[in-house]
């Protein structure tokens, strides 16, 4: 097959122990890396070789196949030699993270800027109905990170500038030596950005910002309702030394209408009228967005007629024109009534009965079927 035997490729004994077989690929990884060997092709079959010998033998199981058939005992195992790097990485993430500080594969290093973006921020508004369906402008007070105004947000102190950290030279890195390898980390002093401070801003302590009231107005379009989320850009944490600023969620909360029921861009309420209004028709009051409004009761309204009023209802959020509004109309009863009342009721009741008597039809109208005789009360027996 003429492939390599392992333990050589590590340059380790047979018998060498775990922590000597990491050590080993630790090394071999760190001098071959991709990364420090860019377009390589040489480098790069070495990063392989001792990716695919480690993977073998830091395995107790495929090292005990490997010792007993060699590389012809691994076939069958699932294990195909080399894989590509996703795999390198995924599987050997744990070792890479110890001693390299790279940020992602293919020679990319991590952006050098102390900038950081700030976070975004929640906060409610609490809405009245009118405002939520009218659209406001209204203001919310968040306790957050804002730019500092005396440096700009950079951080320097004003008429003062960055300078090359002196710990890293401004490479951002320092490397220490640790027995057989070398541990490249993040410079601690100027945090990975090669550039430190020489005098920070007086007000902000160098941060580019600083933990203040901010007053946010927020324009709130028509048609929101309880639950909508409204995103400014920017209008969030302040960044750090300069960095974008987060954004800024404001979630609704409307407060029910006492009369008006809403269901997305539709409006329903009820009115309540008499059934002398019912049945000889009136105008009444009804609210709409727009203020009290009168609706033409016609005469013999039925109880639950619903009436429409197409365009009364929200503005749609998205999209134009409103939503409808729906009303429905309930017929009061009298429970009491004087018997002045009565009288003249029962004088109405002979005159609908000789209405009907002249149609041909029986007292009392309407009747839709017979009493259940088995729930009468009294009568049998
Ligand atoms: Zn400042
Ligand atoms: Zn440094």
């Amino acid at each position: 097959m003429g492939k390599i035997d392992y333990y050589e490729i590590l340059g380790v004994q047979r018998q060498a122990g775990e922590e000597e077989i990491k050590k080993s690929y630790r090394q071999l990884a760190l001098k071959y890396h991709p990364d420090r060997n860019p377009g390589d092709k040489q480098a790069e079959e070495k990063f392989k070789e001792a990716a695919e010998a480690y993977e073998v033998l830091h395995d107790s199981q495929k090292r005990r196949l490997y010792d007993t058939y060699g590389h012809e005992g691994l076939q069958g195992t699932g294990f195909s030699g080399f894989r590509g790097f996703e795999d390198i990485f995924s599987s050997f993430g744990d070792i890479f993270q110890d001693f390299f500080s790279f940020g992602g594969f293919g020679g990319q290093t991590r952006q050098r800027t102390a900038a950081r973006p700030g976070d975004d921020l929640l906060v409610t508004l609490g809405l009245s109905f009118e405002e939520a369906v009218s659209g406001t402008e209204k203001e919310v007070e968040i306790d957050t990170f804002v730019g500092c105004s005396r440096c700009s947000g950079s951080g320097a102190e004003p008429g003062t500038r960055e300078t090359t950290c002196p710990a890293c030279q401004g490479s951002g890195q320092v490397v220490q030596s640790q027995g057989f390898f070398r541990i490249s980390t993040s410079c601690v002093r100027c945090q990975g950005t090669g550039n430190v401070l020489v005098s920070p801003c007086r007000q902000c302590q160098g941060q580019g910002r600083l933990r203040q009231r901010k007053h946010v107005q927020v324009k709130v379009p028509a048609g929101v309702d309880s639950g909508t989320r409204l995103r400014l850009k920017g209008e969030g944490e302040g960044g750090y030394r300069g960095g974008a600023g987060g954004d800024l969620y404001v979630r609704i909360e409307v407060t029910p209408h006492p009369q008006i029921e809403r269901d997305g861009d539709n409006l329903y309420c009820k009115i309540s009228i008499s059934f002398l209004q019912a049945i000889l028709g009136d105008t009444v009051e009804i609210p709409t967005l727009d203020g009290a409004k009168p609706l033409q009761i016609v005469s013999g309204t039925q109880p639950g007629a619903v009436v429409r009023f197409t365009g009364e209802g929200v503005p749609k959020l998205r999209g134009y024109g409103r939503g409808d509004l729906f009303v429905e109309v309930e017929v009061r009863i009298p429970k009491h009534i004087t018997p002045r009342q009565e009288e003249l009721l029962k004088e109405f009741i002979e005159l609908e009965k000789e209405k009907d008597r002249n149609k041909g039809k029986k007292w009392p109208w309407n009747r839709r079927k017979e009493p259940d005789k088995d729930t009468m009360s009294g009568g049998r027996g």
